[in-house]
């Protein structure tokens, strides 16, 4: 093999009671995926289906703590289920999908909610919105073959000890094998594919030094600062 320029290590995710670690290719995620929040967003989620966008491997945060980021003044939390993908598919089917996951983690899609509406307004791209350093904090992967396939479950985020969040993972428009199956229509799914699938309503503003503590039924918690 032609050796390399420089080194470039991978984006990995500590996975819950396992030595090695899951080493990250993709990173998609659902927007609108649950209706009170497509509504929260003005949207009429009758009308408009879920759909994808991603954000770079390289967001993803393992640690405890994210940086505030420059060139936005409305920082928001969106706390999501997060799908980790340990086989590849093409065309998957519905009945096929949950044999391509791995496990399940907790995320937060940090979004800048100004410049999201920029582009919505503009009808430009979402990555200045959604693709910064640092948007994906992420806690360790929990192996399907211990917490198994949660389908129902809550899903609560606190900003400093407020609950802000509440929704469950049984009001997902798209629940996992559906997500699976729908983006393996445009994509090819390969291992190390991660997949947010989307928040539940009560997203709202960020500020420098707030405390994140977040929790999904039967996967784990999240804790993170916004530093
Ligand atoms: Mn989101």
């Amino acid at each position: 093999m032609t050796s390399l320029l420089f080194p470039l290590p991978p984006t990995v995710v500590p996975i819950d009671g396992e030595t090695r670690a899951f080493p990250v290719r993709r990173i998609y995620c659902v927007g609108r995926n649950y209706a009170a929040h497509a509504r929260e967003m003005g949207a009429d989620p009758a009308a408009e289906p879920p759909f994808f966008f991603m954000k770079p491997a390289d967001a993803l945060v393992t640690g405890a703590r994210a940086p505030y980021p420059t060139d936005t003044d409305n920082l928001h939390h969106e706390i999501e289920l997060v799908v980790a993908i340990g086989r590849g598919g093409w065309d998957v089917t519905y009945e096929q999908a949950l044999d391509l996951v791995y496990g399940y983690a907790v995320g937060i899609d940090l979004t800048k909610r100004d410049r999201q509406n920029d582009a919505k307004a503009k009808g430009q791209p979402w990555e200045r919105a959604k693709a910064f350093e640092a948007s994906a904090p992420i806690t360790p992967i929990f192996p399907a073959e211990r917490i198994g396939h949660p389908k129902t479950g809550a899903v609560e985020l606190s900003v400093n000890g407020e609950l802000r969040q509440r929704g469950d993972l049984g009001d997902l428009i798209l629940p996992v094998p559906a997500i699976i199956a729908r983006l393996s229509e445009v994509w090819t799914l390969a291992p190390g594919d991660l997949i947010f699938t989307g928040t539940p309503e009560g997203v709202g503003r960020l500020a420098r030094g707030d405390r994140l503590s977040g929790h999904i039924e039967g996967v784990t918690r999240i804790d993170v600062e916004i530093a």
